[in-house]
């Protein structure tokens, strides 16, 4: 039996990854849970998977979920104590699933205590790849990845890297691919959430739209699999049946497909090195439409240019890209922004910003809260 902590337990991988342990109360036990606010759905979760720990990184909802709470688990508030539940002796698993900057923390203190961490939460590579890797390593902590494509990578890779000439990570396109640019200009935060395969939260789904999430997950692969900007290709397959490719020299190329749905890739997680039932439909080749593959556009999705451009130049300048998105996408969500606004906000910030290295969790965070004060001026 493994104790699994989920941090960012009330989310859409929140969600999935219950949805997985449900189907496999004999090996895994919901050790503890963590939410941001939602408080209400906390107490659903708490009645019915009685963890040991439920923390509520805000402390008014954390209050209010102690009253309404009739059971034994206790309630802790703060996100100081995300570190606390990741790194317990009696953890096993840490699903890290909170969303943004926020995750980075109780991630790499999951991974100081070397936890196997399951790994949503794609910013804590972007921010802070170089320390988050070597803690993984000096600690032997085990690292999962829970993105579709790079569990694709991480499970064709189980062939080996010898030969290999480069990965090509696919994505949807998101809900504009066809969309002209000038039609662009009017999108509404909804329409830039309905995400025509993957259902997710809002923020990574914005970033689907713009393509960012893609270069965010370029930036990510760079780090799960040692692999420089040249090694990383994107190619947009909108059916999202095929999740991700690796080139070999000897011109093999494997791949992973499957329907969406990230309980496939939970399960794999979950269960590495063996696999377990996840609930997701088996895929059918022949009641699929055609699968499409097409080079993307990288004058209509500036994002992925910048974030290519960002892991070439290194540094903080990964770290700075990420601050940017997530003000530009609160920004464009709370209807402060346009939508093309958003990659303008982050080229500008990257422009604004000094390339410097960053070797500390200081200056990480340093540089996460300067980037962030460059791109609130500029909205
Ligand atoms: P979501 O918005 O649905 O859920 C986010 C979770 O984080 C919630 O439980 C929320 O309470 C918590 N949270 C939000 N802000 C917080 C804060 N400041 N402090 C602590 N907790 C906070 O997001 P999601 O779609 O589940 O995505 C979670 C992570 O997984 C993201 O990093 C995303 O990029 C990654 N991811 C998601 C998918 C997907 O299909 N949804 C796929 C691949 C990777
Ligand atoms: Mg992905």
């Amino acid at each position: 039996m493994k104790n699994i902590v989920i941090l960012g337990a009330t989310g859409s991988i929140g969600k999935s990854t219950l949805a997985v342990v449900d189907l496999h109360p004999d090996k895994f036990n919901i050790f503890a849970l963590s939410a941001h606010t939602n408080w209400q759905k906390m107490l659903k979760l708490c009645q019915k998977y009685q963890p040991d720990f439920a923390l509520m990184t805000n402390k008014d909802a954390a209050l209010k979920l102690q009253n309404a709470l009739d059971n034994n688990t206790q309630v802790l508030a703060g996100s100081k104590n995300l570190n606390e539940i990741a790194s317990h002796p009696q953890t096993d698993f840490v699903m890290a699933a909170i969303v943004g900057a926020a995750g980075m923390a109780s991630t790499l203190t999951a991974a100081k205590a070397g936890k196997r961490i399951l790994l949503a939460n794609k910013e804590s590579l972007v921010l802070a790849g170089d320390i988050f890797i070597n803690t993984v390593q000096e600690n032997n902590a085990e690292l999962i990845p829970v993105d579709s494509e790079h569990s694709a990578i991480f499970q064709c890779l189980q062939s080996g890297k010898s030969g290999l000439r480069k990965i090509e990570l696919t994505a949807s396109g998101g809900p504009f691919l066809h969309t002209p640019i000038k039609a662009l200009k009017t999108i509404t935060p909804d329409a830039a959430c309905a995400h025509p395969n993957w259902s997710m939260g809002r923020k990574i789904s914005v970033d689907s739209a713009t393509l960012m999430n893609k270069g965010l997950e370029v930036i990510e692969a760079h780090y799960l699999f040692a692999l420089n900007a040249e090694q990383i290709s994107v190619v947009v397959h909108p059916q999202s049946i095929v999740h991700s490719c690796i080139h070999y020299t000897d011109g093999s190329t494997l791949s992973q497909l499957g329907n969406p749905d990230m309980r496939s890739v939970i399960a794999y997680a979950l269960a590495y090195p063996k696999r377990i039932y996840s609930g997701v439909a088996p895929l059918d080749l022949s009641q699929n439409s055609p699968l499409e593959f097409y080079p993307p556009d990288l004058d209509k999705f500036a994002c992925l240019r910048s974030a290519f451009a960002a892991l070439k130049q290194g540094g903080n300048a990964m770290g700075a890209l990420n601050a940017a998105n997530e003000i530009a996408v609160e920004a464009f969500l709370n209807h402060k922004i346009k939508f093309l606004e958003i990659a303008k906000v982050i080229e500008k910030t990257l422009e604004k910003i000094d390339n410097v290295k960053v070797d500390t969790l200081e200056a990480i965070l340093d540089n996460d809260k300067n980037a962030r004060q460059i791109a609130t001026q500029l909205l």
